[in-house]
This record gives C-alpha cells, sequence and structure tokens, in this order.
C-alpha cells in the first residue's frame, strides 16, 4: 500500500497505517470516571473505540497523561497483546496493569516493528525524540521511519534541538500539538498555533496535521484569546481554516481532521 492512511480518533489518537502496519498514537477513550472528566474535559467523544478499530500492531504513547494515554487503552493492549511503546511512565503503568508486550523508550532511543504475513514482511522503525512539556519530564515525540516519515510531536515547545532534529530527519507529514496549556509560572506548556506554525515553516513536511484540538481549556492561540470550549467550535475551526491557508499561501499542505475524519496523504 502507497501512502500513509491517517485516521482521527480524536485529540491526539490517530491510526496510521503505512507499509502494513497499524500504528495507533496517543490512546485516548475515555473519560471513565469523574477524575478523569475533571482533569481532562473532552468536549467531543471519541469516533470509535479501541476495539472497533481492528487490527493494531502498536500503541505509541508520548507520555503520561491522562488525555493522551489512559487505562482503557492500556487494558485493552493486555487483553489484546498490543505492544505498547513508550517513555519510562508509561511503560511502568503498562505493567502494573498487566500488559506483557511493553518497550520503555529515552531520548534517541529505537524501537523497531518487524511483521511477517505470508510472503510479505513489513518494518518500521520508531525514534524517540526528546520533548519539552515541563508538566511530563519524560514526555517524547517520535519519527515514525517506513517508506515515508512521519512526526508526530505528543506535546512539546518548539525547542532548537526538535528543529534540528526534524530538519535533519526531513519528515514527510507532521502531525502537530496546535493547543496547549498555560501555566502562569510556566508559560506555554507546548505549541499552540504560533509555535506550529514555526515549526512546520522550519521543516517544511509535505503534510501537516494539527491535532490536541478536543481537551477544553487547551489555547490555541493566547494572542488572540482563542481557547477551546465546548461552545465556541465555530470559532476554533474560523481559526484552523485562516492558520491553513496561511500556511497553504506558502506553498505547505495542511490537513484537518475532524475526529472520525481520514486521509491518505503522499501517495506518490
Ligand atoms: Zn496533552
Amino acid at each position: 500500500m502507497a501512502g500513509v492512511q491517517l485516521r482521527l480518533i480524536g485529540h491526539m489518537t490517530v491510526l496510521i497505517e503505512m507499509d502494513g502496519l497499524t500504528i495507533l498514537t496517543d490512546p485516548w477513550f475515555g473519560p471513565r470516571g469523574r477524575k478523569e472528566r475533571t482533569l481532562a474535559p473532552r468536549i467531543v467523544p471519541p469516533a470509535a473505540s479501541l476495539g472497533e478499530l481492528g487490527h493494531i500492531d502498536l500503541l505509541l504513547v508520548s507520555h503520561n497523561h491522562i488525555d493522551h494515554c489512559d487505562d482503557i487503552s492500556l487494558e485493552t493492549a493486555r487483553d489484546k497483546c498490543i505492544t505498547v511503546v513508550g517513555p519510562r511512565s508509561v511503560a511502568k503503568r503498562a505493567k502494573k496493569l498487566g500488559a506483557k508486550s511493553v518497550v520503555e523508550l529515552e531520548p534517541a532511543g529505537v524501537y523497531r516493528l518487524n511483521k511477517r504475513s505470508g510472503d510479505r514482511s513489513s518494518q518500521v522503525s520508531i525514534e524517540a525524540l526528546k520533548a519539552s512539556h515541563p508538566l511530563a519530564s519524560d514526555a517524547l515525540a517520535y519519527l515514525i521511519r517506513g517508506s515515508k516519515t512521519v512526526f508526530f510531536s505528543g506535546d512539546t515547545r518548539y525547542t532548537p534541538e526538535l528543529e534540528c532534529a526534524l530538519k535533519s530527519a526531513q519528515p514527510d507529514i507532521a502531525l502537530v500539538q496546535a493547543a496547549c496549556a498555560h501555566y502562569p509560572l510556566l508559560g506555554d506548556d507546548g505549541m499552540s498555533l504560533p509555535e506550529a506554525a514555526a515549526l512546520v515553516r522550519a521543516i517544511r513536511p509535505r503534510w501537516t496535521v494539527p491535532l490536541h484540538l478536543h481537551c477544553a481549556g487547551k489555547w490555541l492561540d493566547r494572542a488572540r484569546g482563542i481557547r477551546i470550549r465546548r461552545d465556541n467550535q465555530i470559532e476554533v475551526s474560523a481559526a484552523l481554516k485562516a492558520w491553513r491557508a496561511e500556511l497553504e499561501s506558502e506553498g505547505l499542505g495542511i490537513c484537518i481532521l475532524g475526529p472520525g475524519e481520514e486521509c491518505k496523504l503522499c501517495e506518490k
């Protein structure tokens, strides 16, 4: 299968099919219970349950926050023997919940995923990059390398180290955080639209997909006062469209996916 098939389940949960392998990023299917609802007030439900997604080769987790990895996902990984790849805190939690196939990565660590079905063998490599996410000290971003290279940002600030790694990797597709929390003492804890635009201008992937847009309270653009809420989806969608138009006018490909929507990129 040429190209990369993407399906957004919601927030940062993306089903990636490439080279015959299926990877699900930052699986969040909750909230389950009041605590999760308070910590991560989801504004739209996930487009499918994990069980409805068919065969998955790997859960790829950027960090141990509830909107990036929940117990529902780790329990399903345990029950269906899906490999979980993530930083130390995620690996520890997955093992505690009984998952058997768990891979712990540190920055610059690489995991190779191989699969043989019949005559066909598939391989992608997952390289961890250091993320800068003040509230998750072991947070990672990832490069998924197969016939195409996909960057998955998780939650991270735009740092010179990240820019340098991405300029050398030249990803075809960038899945980027486009809204983040802000704290008085810490400042922004990741990228919102302006930083995401700056990053993709610097690395110029063929396609960019903005993510992290389905949890209330995250800032899409602080300078313009746009923050994600349940009742301002028209404003959010207009801001995303304007962002896309600006970047498209600079020759960049932007693909905005809503929950449940899919697309196939880099077919040629
Ligand atoms: Zn997050």
